[in-house]
């Protein structure tokens, strides 16, 4: 069986078998593009190798030989001869693989060839530094040798010649493996091909594969092709090119090329390249050649297009395509423009969009200019996606309306929330992917800095130290939400806004997706955010944020403080009013779309006051004393919070918050409906691992909401069901589900619950899983599909069972993230719900989810 092909030989064979590189390679060819004359030796060479415990079979080693032959009879030229052969050899995989072997160049050269092409190309000083060049690429690459003691004989020794570096290079191979140094290029070429396959079974390839899932036994490819050289003369050159702008979008060509010159002296930066634009005038014929070709590989590819290209005596050669990097706001702009110039389908135009980039768009990023070079002072995660400039205040009550500010806290909590909606990015010492602060400052759509640790703060002296800087409060720090990073000083920053072509692919993306994209809204301004951004509905109001307004919190406390149900009741009465007032102000602005509301959650000690200041403020409000408060607040510490007395569990203790909040919810309902506005109602019970316990609180309510009908003598439709948190809800889902109208899975007690990792203190061990490779994601972030997700499969399909229409949703953090939206799309699920300004990409994802589950 044949395992090597000449390009020609190979036209659509695939990537499996040429791996990814060649295949791209073998199609340009094969649509008669100049591509450099090559060979690829194919996966299936790579795995016969395998299978012959890494030995090259002599029937391998003969199609190497044989191929090799057919090469240079193709381009003319032979290997070791007077007009001498030189390759690149490239490793290739089916899928792009980062960890593996990469390139070596200009193999084929000896002393014997050296001197030939010294003749040929008239060039001493050219043809010793490739061939220095090749002999240390090939020593490391191949054989692992130091690259710094090449260098160090390099700069001994130049003055003495380069044949001299040359002969002293090749002793230090000698000495260091024991083997002379392949001077006969076949041997050169065999001896490359064996260290790219056994690079596939390296310790950073095996690792990169196992995260990625990808299947080992596919094996690599190799290409080899025949060297073109831009630094021939002056009619020879180099270059890259987009052939559309990736920073704006727009549809003109863009890049750089230098003359006499090869591909890695524009990376090196030694010579400043000119403007493509420029080559018009230099080398018209090979300019207007270039754009032709671009357009082609744009149009053939149905993409923007990265592509390198080398002119060797006045011809050119493209030696690679591939889609092109670029900003997301181009992303948008090249995938609108692209759809309406006819030249690809509104579906690729969605699946052109990055998900991972889009935020950018929303939540802005530093001028490129001016970050460039800076150094950052430390480095936390990243809490929530965007940017943000101010100077350095460390408590929340110092924030001022109208002032820059980067609130720096050890970690937040809800008191936190006035501080952190006025400042302009957040920073915390502690915390995670869902910890409050990252929570509320993705709702809030502000750049956040979680889990710090870096920092060490000093607020009696209002400072922080960071890796050995002092930081005063005052200071001005510029903060990256993206990856975490902290500097000190202004960077400028750069916002755009949503614009018309944003809006048509979102468009198109509402009529391609099965998905519905709710909002994680808490207040009347989240909810109008979210619907700007294209949500139909809420899938988590966490009623408790609601709490932390000024007016209300005092009322809150007093409740807690309770010490009986009279009490209780009393300061019951006074929250129902100010509850029905917000409820009613969303409802008007949900205008009957759907709107789940969740009843109370957290524990109560996180409404408890943390200052004697809010102590003494508290005593008067309720009159009672203080040391009477701080006797409560010592009852109410938990061990264990987020396991302890939270959730539904509240509720069995205290029916009497769930029944004043079920009837807050219900009158306003009622009201708004009696004044025109459409209400689309559901109420849930978060933390719920029982049938019983959910039967109990389902009657409690019910019937409240029961008295309340008969009171006002009017009804209203709604539903209620369950959040779905812990496993053991998960396990039982049929049964939940015959009480229950719907399951929202909260993803985040489920993670947290299923791994038994604290979602607000994994941060501090996470990072080192990650460094380890121990994980490649933060299950926080990003669903973990194989444990969690089984958990929520398994309750998807136990729910169903019982209820084949149930609506069954996610209003975790993870309903923002597009590789999880693609697991929830996957299982069918009807709705992911996220922070308002996460809604767009939200959108995005299930489109592109749908595209690919429908692709197969
Ligand atoms: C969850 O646990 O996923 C959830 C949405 O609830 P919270 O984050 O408020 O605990
Ligand atoms: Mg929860």
């Amino acid at each position: 069986m044949k395992n090597i092909y000449l390009f020609k030989e190979s036209y659509n064979l695939g990537k499996m078998i040429l791996g990814g590189k060649g295949a791209n390679l073998v199609e340009m060819k094969r649509i008669g593009l100049p591509i450099p004359n090559g060979l690829i030796v194919s996966t299936l060479a790579c795995n016969e190798y395998f299978k012959n415990q890494n030995n090259l079979s002599l029937t391998l080693k003969d199609e190497i030989k044989g191929s090799l032959i057919k090469l240079e009879k193709e381009t003319g030229k032979q290997f070791g001869g007077s007009n001498p052969l030189l390759v690149s050899v490239r490793s290739g995989a089916p899928v792009s693989m980062p960890g593996m072997m990469d390139t070596i160049l200009n193999l084929g050269l000896n002393d014997k060839t050296a001197k030939a092409l010294i003749v040929k190309m008239n060039d001493e000083k050219f043809v010793y530094e490739i061939y220095i060049r090749f002999i240390e690429m090939f020593s490391e690459i191949v054989k692992g040798l130091d690259k710094e003691k090449f260098h160090e004989i390099k700069e001994e020794n130049l003055k003495y010649g380069a044949t001299k570096v040359i002969e002293l290079y090749k002793d230090l191979y000698e000495k260091e493996t024991n083997e002379k140094f392949p001077e006969n290029p076949e041997e050169q070429v065999v001896m490359a091909i064996e260290s790219i396959f056994n690079s596939w079974n390296n310790e950073r390839a095996e690792i990169y594969r196992e995260i990625h899932n990808i299947d080992s036994k596919m094996g690599t490819g190799v290409v080899i092709q025949e060297m073109v050289f831009g630094n021939l003369n002056n009619l020879s050159g180099t270059g890259v090119a987009f052939t559309r702008n990736p920073s704006t979008g727009e549809n003109i060509i863009f890049g750089e090329y230098l003359l006499e010159a090869q591909g890695e002296d524009i990376v090196a930066g030694t010579r400043t390249p000119e403007n493509i634009a420029h080559l018009q005038a230099q080398l018209p014929n090979v300019y207007d050649e270039f754009v032709r070709i671009a357009k082609l590989l744009e149009n053939h590819y149905g993409d923007m297009q990265d592509i390198e290209f080398t002119i060797e005596n006045g011809k050119l050669y493209i030696l690679q395509t591939r889609n092109g990097k670029r900003s997301p706001n181009a992303a948008v702009k090249i995938a609108v423009d692209m759809v309406e110039e006819g030249v690809i389908n509104k579906e690729k135009g969605i699946m052109m969009i990055d998900t991972e980039t889009l935020p950018q768009l929303f939540n802005g990023t530093f001028e490129e200019g001016d970050i460039a070079g800076k150094k950052s002072l430390g480095k936390g995660l990243p809490g929530s996606a965007g940017v943000a400039v101010g100077k350095v205040i460390l408590s929340s009550e110092r924030v001022k309306e109208g002032e820059s500010v980067i609130l720096v806290r050890t970690e937040t909590s809800p008191e936190d929330i006035k501080g952190m909606s006025l400042a302009k990015g957040i920073v915390t010492v502690k915390g995670g992917a869902t910890s409050h602060g990252a929570v509320v400052a993705r709702g809030m759509g502000k750049c956040c800095i979680t889990g710090c640790e870096d920092i060490k703060i000093d607020k009696s002296n209002q400072f922080f130290m960071i890796n050995g800087v002092k930081v005063l409060e005052g200071d001005i720090i510029s903060i990256d939400g993206y990856n975490g990073d902290i500097y000190l000083g202004e960077i400028k920053l750069r916002r755009d806004e949503m614009n018309g072509d944003l809006e048509k692919v979102l468009e198109w993306c509402k009529e391609n997706k099965d998905l519905e994209i709710r909002m994680n809204a808490d207040t009347p301004t989240d909810v109008l955010v979210g619907i700007k951004f294209g949500a139909e509905g809420i899938g988590l109001c966490r009623t408790e944020h609601m709490f932390f307004e000024e007016e209300k919190i005092w009322n809150v406390r007093e409740m807690i403080i309770a010490e009986n149900k009279e009490e209780r009741d009393l300061a019951l009465e006074k929250l129902l009013i100010l509850q029905k007032k917000d409820f009613k102000e969303m409802f008007v602005n949900m205008a009957g779309l759907p709107m789940n509301i969740r009843l109370l959650d957290p524990p109560f000690h996180e409404f408890l006051p943390k200052t004697e200041k809010d102590v003494n403020i508290l005593s008067k409000y309720i009159n009672k004393s203080t040391e009477h408060i701080e006797t409560r607040i010592k009852e109410l510490k938990e061990e264990n919070p987020m396991l302890g007395h939270r959730g539904c569990r509240l509720a069995v203790t205290f029916p009497e918050i769930y029944e004043m909040q079920a009837r807050a919810i219900i009158e306003s309902a009622m009201e708004s409906k009696d004044e025109g506005v459409n209400v689309d109602l559901e109420m849930m019970i978060p933390f719920v691992g029982g049938i019983s316990e959910f039967k109990y609180i389902k009657e409690r309510i019910e019937s409240t909401i029961k008295k309340t009908f008969e009171e006002k003598k009017e009804k209203i439709d709604y539903k209620l069901g369950t959040m779905m948190e812990l496993p053991r809800a998960c396990l039982i889902a049929n049964e939940i589900a015959e009480e229950s109208a719907f399951f929202s899975f909260g993803t985040n007690d489920l993670t947290q619950t299923t791994y038994g990792l604290s979602r607000d203190d994994s941060v501090k061990f996470l990072g080192e899983y990650k460094n380890k490779k121990i994980i490649s994601r933060d299950p926080f972030q990003s669903i973990d599909t194989r444990g969690v997700g089984k958990l929520i499969s398994l309750a998807n399909d136990l729910g169903k069972s019982v209820k084949p229409e149930m609506k069954i949703g996610v209003c975790g953090e993870h309903g923002g993230d597009p590789k999880s939206i693609e697991y929830f799309n996957s299982l069918g699920m009807s709705y992911v719900s996220c922070s308002p300004y996460r809604v767009p990409i939200a959108i995005v994802a299930a489109a592109q989810s749908k595209i690919l589950k429908l692709r197969g």
